[in-house]
């Protein structure tokens, strides 16, 4: 399968000088298989461009999947602007986290409401279909999509895709458990000496992957400052991932304080950790415009 990243900013898109080379666009990644199935992974401000892409492509109908991991504004505001919606004919499914109140239509149907957007979701001229989903396996366009929740303070999945021998895992928002990572008197690096079972089950989840794209929004001295927002630091993935054997390390969802040196400083910090810490991961911060061909 092929992956490319149409946007890598976390909370709010940060366009300008400063932030040409990782993107200013919010989070919205496509993946597409070998026999051409398209996957768009959130619906941050990048979707947009991917929808003009797939319009400029089209041969014919479009259609695809959408998997949402939550419904932060950086996750869903560019689905209103997602061309290939506004085309009948065209046919897409979209998933999101069960919510307890509200269904993942009502939430999607709540950004483009007038007071905010001029064209309501039920107007929108493609076929649609909304499926809330729960922890477990799914299957979706030919592919075993495992989807488990983070910790973050709205309802948030990560997803697992398992396609033809290749695993390549999607978290974003997703906040450490525990303030420290090892075990008092345990072997650190390896997922049994995790301090907290949500660390741990976070680490068994990303076992083995071939490719993690994983959020890292703070550097470990920024995290101080900035606990329960629901993000994690390049330390913290790097840690699990080293332990669980993920082969290649994509951080993403930057944050819009951090231009081009300051990501490519955390780039250098986090291949520094991988070292240290023995493992031959390959470790990468994610740009705008980032292909990756896995398997
Ligand atoms: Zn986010
Ligand atoms: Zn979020």
């Amino acid at each position: 399968m092929r992956l490319r990243f149409w946007g890598t900013r976390g909370s709010i898109a940060a366009p300008g000088p400063g932030t040409n080379h990782y993107g200013g666009n919010t989070s919205c990644i496509q993946l597409t298989t070998h026999d051409g199935k398209h996957v768009v992974l959130d619906c941050g401000t990048g979707a947009r461009l991917l929808g003009n892409q797939l319009m400029a492509d089209a041969k014919g109908p479009i259609s695809a999947a959408i998997l949402l991991t939550h419904t932060h504004w950086d996750h869903i505001q560019g689905f209103p602007f997602f061309a290939p919606l506004f085309a009948a004919g065209n046919h897409f499914d979209v998933y999101g986290p069960e919510k307890c109140h509200l269904s993942l239509h009502d939430v999607l149907s709540g950004q483009m409401e007038h007071h905010y957007f001029p064209v309501e979701l039920d107007q929108l001229a493609a076929r649609i279909t909304y499926k809330d989903l729960t922890e477990g396996t799914h299957q979706i366009c030919g592919m075993k999509v495992g989807a488990q929740h983070m910790n973050h303070p709205s309802p948030t999945l990560g997803y697992r895709f398992e396609y033809r021998g290749v695993s390549v895992l999607y978290l974003a928002d997703h906040e450490p458990f525990a303030e420290g990572v090892w075990r008092d008197g345990a072997e650190p690096g390896r997922i049994e000496s995790i301090l907290e079972p949500g660390d741990r089950r976070h680490a068994e989840y990303m076992k083995d992957a071939d490719v993690l794209i994983h959020e890292a929004q703070y550097t470990p001295e920024e995290y101080v400052t900035k606990r329960n927002w629901g993000h994690s630091t390049y330390a913290y993935v790097v840690e699990l991932a080293a332990a669980a054997g993920v082969r290649r390390l994509f951080l993403t969802h930057h944050d819009p304080s951090h231009d081009d040196a300051f990501v490519a400083e955390i780039e250098q910090r986090a291949r520094q950790l991988a070292q240290r810490l023995g493992s031959n991961m390959e470790v990468s911060c994610a740009y705008e415009g980032c292909e990756i061909e896995v398997g």
